[in-house]
């Protein structure tokens, strides 16, 4: 198995991978391959894609900036990969490459773990890049009836709420303007950031922190740092939250199931995230 994106080694995938299958009594080596390294100099994605099959990979993991282009690529896409629009695990098998999506089916495995017995009609979804597609997907298929979309970039925003209004027949979505103005008079059930903010390098939190209601939940899905600073201010005015080791580990179960065949042990792959 590998990965491929860019400046992934600092990634927690391939430990999760490797510590599982040798619980399993598996043999297995995961490479990660960085395109932001000389290594892979002068390889296009489809040269890597074809050393890999020709290699006898079972498949492969792909990350950032990939997840769509990787598609045209492929003989087939699941049902999730298809409404989604992207790609994170490609499953080679019998000469035929299968495209699907573990971010949008862990988020939803995670959410429902974590939040699912939680209200969640309305839900706010800060950020509609590559992972805010997969988890409106993901919230979309948990149930969620009214989905609020906020991105810096409202055409992001914009084009998320009409792929989901195509898609998701029962679940309403609309763009916000105005993320403060809209929280100070709405009382939605549910925050969900998938925002690059939070992060280690990039500090913050598009919430202000008055503008938490213990009633209303918060996802984060970055985990550099586990406590981003949105969680930790979600947690001070005693709102449920959820850390985004929940979506991490759990598209690296479904991932692992669809390499190998067989059922992964998700608190085992928790252990070894936490382990980091
Ligand atoms: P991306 O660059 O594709 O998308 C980020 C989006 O956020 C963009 O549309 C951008 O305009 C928007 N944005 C940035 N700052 C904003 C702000 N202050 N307010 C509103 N919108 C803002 O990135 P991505 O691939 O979607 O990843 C986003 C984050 O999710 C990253 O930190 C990544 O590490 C994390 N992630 C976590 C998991 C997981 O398993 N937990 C999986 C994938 C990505």
């Amino acid at each position: 198995m590998g990965l491929i994106g860019k400046g992934i080694g600092l990634s927690r995938t391939p430990a999760m991978h490797i510590a599982e299958a040798e619980a399993q009594g598996l043999r297995c080596t995961y490479d990660l391959i960085d395109t932001d390294t000389s290594d892979y100099a002068g390889h296009t994605l489809r040269d890597l894609l074809n050393i890999a099959e020709d290699s006898g990979y079972a498949g492969l993991n792909i990350t950032y900036p990939y997840k769509v282009e990787v598609i045209d690529h492929l003989d087939d896409l699941s049902d999730g990969a298809r409404a989604v629009g992207a790609v994170n695990t490609v499953i080679f098998r019998n000469g035929k490459r299968t495209g699907h999506n573990t971010d949008a089916s862990g988020f939803k495995t995670a959410f429902e773990m974590y939040l699912g017995d939680s209200a969640h009609e309305h839900v706010v979804l800060i950020g509609a890049g590559g992972a805010g597609v997969a988890v409106a997907h993901a919230l979309a298929r948990s149930g969620v009836k009214r989905l609020s979309i906020f991105d810096t970039d409202e055409k992001r925003a914009n084009d998320l709420s009409v792929q989901l209004h195509n898609s998701q027949t029962d679940c309403l979505s609309e763009t916000v303007t105005d993320l403060e103005r809209f929280l100070r008079n709405n009382a939605p059930d549910g925050i969900v950031n998938a925002t690059p903010m939070g992060m280690e390098k990039l500090p913050g939190t598009a919430v202000p922190a008055e503008l938490h209601r213990k009633s209303t939940w918060v996802a984060d899905i970055v985990y550099f740092p586990l406590e981003t600073q949105l969680l930790k201010e979600a947690r001070a005015a005693a709102c449920q939250t959820m850390p985004g080791s929940g979506m991490a580990v759990y598209q690296a179960v479904r991932a692992f199931e669809l390499f190998t065949g067989r059922p992964a042990d998700p608190a085992r792959m928790k252990a070894t995230f936490d382990a980091f």
